[in-house]
């Protein structure tokens, strides 16, 4: 590409540089992410289209950020550690998310998996998060607006659900909602005190497994216009 075009394409991005991705993708490597389809998927979604402008230079950054209505964008390790573990047992069809916000984590799940159901209180939110999807031309979504508490009974069951926001305890529909095998990641707990967890519906009951200490924005409840 000549050296015009190429500066033309990159202009006032400056620090979302493929280099400044790759850095992000080493770091996720070097903290434990093994999934090579998972970090493949990061390495090549934009996520400062999910950000706002003012902020697109920290979006290569290992952190949270703030996507308006006191919501954040979620850490990149978040998103991979939470990929990953959904799919440590194979391929998967149907995915429930509860929690769209800027719709990064969901265009990542819908690289991965097959078909991606989100559902997201904030009505703003969901709609720029749509628009993010169709512009990047991932087609393999559905969007609710909703309340996540309740997930979305009408096509369960989901092979993975996952949260991206605290719950003060697991919501029994989404475990109601998970198909056998299925695999549900979400944080629990509240302010400081949260743990990630891995809930399978086994052949008889739920298998628990908790990951280790997290940091998320509470799950509410009710839909909000
Ligand atoms: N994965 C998102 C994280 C957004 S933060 C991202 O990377 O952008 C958590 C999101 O959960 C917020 O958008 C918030 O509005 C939403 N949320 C909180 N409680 C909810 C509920 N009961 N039902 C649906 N969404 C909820």
């Amino acid at each position: 590409m000549a050296r015009d075009q190429d500066h033309i394409l990159h202009r006032g991005i400056g620090m979302t540089s493929q280099r400044t991705r790759e850095r992000l993708i080493q770091r996720l490597y070097e903290e434990g992410i093994s999934n090579a389809k998972v970090l493949e998927v990061i390495r090549r979604t934009p996520r400062h289209l999910f950000v706002d402008e003012a902020l697109s230079h920290r979006a290569y950054e290992d952190t949270a950020l703030p996507i308006g209505h006191n919501q954040t964008i979620s850490q990149p390790y978040m998103v991979a550690r939470m990929s990953e573990l959904l799919l440590e047992a194979g391929p998967l069809d149907k995915v429930l998310e509860i929690g769209t916000g800027s719709g990064y984590q969901t265009a990542v799940l819908s690289q991965l998996v097959e078909r991606v159901f989100s559902v997201e209180r904030i009505k703003v939110l969901q709609d720029r998060a749509k628009e993010r999807l169709l512009e990047l031309n991932l087609r393999n979504v559905v969007f609710r607006w909703g309340d996540g508490w309740e997930g979305w009974p009408a096509l369960a069951p989901y092979n993975g659900i996952i949260v991206t926001a605290v719950a003060t305890d697991v919501p029994q529909a989404l475990l109601d909602q998970l198909a056998p095998g299925g695999r549900l990641v979400i944080p629990v707990g509240s302010g400081e005190v949260q743990q990630l967890m891995l809930i399978i519906r086994e052949e008889q009951g739920f298998s628990r497994r908790v990951l280790g200490a997290v940091r998320f924005v509470p799950l509410l409840n009710g839909p909000l216009a």
